[in-house]
């Protein structure tokens, strides 16, 4: 059989043959080199309004990188032929196999970004002898590709978050769609400014904003404003996950103060290795955390009765209705507000000013969970830490909308992997 044979099967092009097959040396290896011919009386197609129009002249022969076959690269010889348009004047064709300047063909590209969802960039890039940037460039006509292909109209319920990368220095917004039927990735933006979310909405359009039912965020401002502004008919939630956070965010502030001053006073330290005790639920504990736990709540100190005032806060969460959870709400406050525990506090007085956006969460129990937002940002941890190359925002970006974009891919024939 020959090579041409399997090439028809997995790859044909309508108005193209394949021609010779012949060895040739790349960066002093052996590749592959496979003559593609037009077919004779076939008229080339213009690249700028896609009609078939007379041929003008052709260009040098170029090469076209190919899935590599069985370790060996692989590259397609074409000389791309210029058609005289009487639209668009002389052009170069378009070919079924490569999008424009690309050196890679379509379906290479699609083949590494394929591989780049499984790998980091860099151990594609090693396992198929390339180099970090054709994945990376791979990766983003994917996402290119998938972005212009996706379906929109289904959005119903979103979650807006901000997340922290580049080694921790910067922000990122990340907006999820959060319905039961389609969780995504949306979109990404630099920054967590008003700025910052108002371009989402722009993108996202003023249309499918009037649709949005549900939005689930954390208590930030910039956000919290946009958010009235642009989707004032959808129901905003504050989700529970970010106020499990900002409370533990507290305790810890309480527990590392009192530390310090049990330890100025030359008292025991009884609060060292407690942190996870106070932060993580009960249930959750190990054995020996249990024990400290116990040995913990002996003492009246104000970590210990910080942790006591977030487990109350857990009944918050159970109620059905929104007015006995208003109810709670304002009671815990009141209790927080006599504690004169300064950081738990503020907790407290962030609630009150949030309180309706909060009992919102009982008004959308049933159709949201606020858990996928989390979900979401440890998926999202895992693929910022797996690739080192982050260096720039658009390799995050591109990562990103990779990963979990869960973005359509273009139908091929033949699966290359
Ligand atoms: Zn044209």
């Amino acid at each position: 059989m020959q090579l041409k044979t399997i090439l028809n099967r997995v790859q044909k092009f309508k108005s193209f043959v394949y021609g010779n097959v012949q060895w040739m040396e790349s960066h002093g290896e052996l590749a592959l080199l496979i003559e593609i011919v037009a077919r004779v009386h076939s008229s080339p197609i213009c690249s700028g309004c896609g009609r078939r129009r007379p041929g003008y002249d052709s260009l040098p022969p170029r090469l076209f990188e190919f899935v590599p076959l069985w370790g060996i690269a692989v590259f397609f010889i074409y000389a791309m032929r210029r058609v005289n348009c009487p639209r668009c004047g002389v052009k170069v064709e378009t070919v079924p196999w490569a999008d424009g300047k690309h050196m890679l063909t379509k379906t290479y590209m699609h083949f590494l970004a394929s591989w780049a969802k499984r790998l980091s960039w860099k151990e594609t890039a090693v396992a198929f002898r390339t180099t970090w940037e054709k994945v990376f460039h791979s990766v983003e006509w994917a996402v290119q590709w998938g972005l212009a292909h996706r379906d929109l109209s289904n959005v119903r319920s979103i979650g807006v978050d901000e997340v922290l990368w580049h080694r921790g220095h910067k922000y990122l917004t990340v907006v999820y769609q959060i319905d039961s039927e389609c969780r995504r990735l949306l979109w990404v933006g630099k920054d967590r400014t008003i700025k910052t979310l108002l371009r989402f909405f722009r993108t996202f359009g003023k249309e499918r904003s009037a649709q949005l039912l549900f939005i689930c965020s954390d208590m930030w401002k910039p956000y919290l404003k946009v958010i009235a502004k642009k989707a004032s008919q959808a129901i905003h939630v504050l989700d529970r996950f970010h106020i499990v956070m900002h409370m533990n965010k507290a305790i810890d502030e309480v527990r590392a103060q009192e530390t310090r001053e049990l330890k100025a006073k030359g008292l025991n330290p009884v609060l060292t290795h407690s942190r996870w005790c106070l932060l993580k639920r009960p249930e959750n504990l190990t054995s020996k955390q249990e024990v400290k736990l116990i040995d913990l709540l002996r003492y009246n100190l104000r970590a210990v009765r910080s942790y006591l005032l977030k487990e109350d806060f857990q009944f918050f969460w159970e109620y059905i209705s929104p007015f006995w959870a208003g109810e709670f709400l304002d009671l815990w406050c009141r209790r927080v507000m006599r504690s004169r525990i300064e950081p738990m506090k503020k907790v407290a007085r962030m609630l009150r000013s949030h309180r309706e956006l909060l009992l919102n969460w009982f008004r959308a129990k049933k159709t949201i969970s606020g858990g996928v937002v989390e979900g979401f940002n440890n998926r999202l941890k895992l693929t910022t830490r797996k690739s080192y190359g982050f260096r720039t925002f658009r390799a995050a970006e591109v990562a990103l909308y990779h990963t979990l974009g869960d973005l359509p891919e273009p139908e091929c024939i033949h699966k290359f992997c």
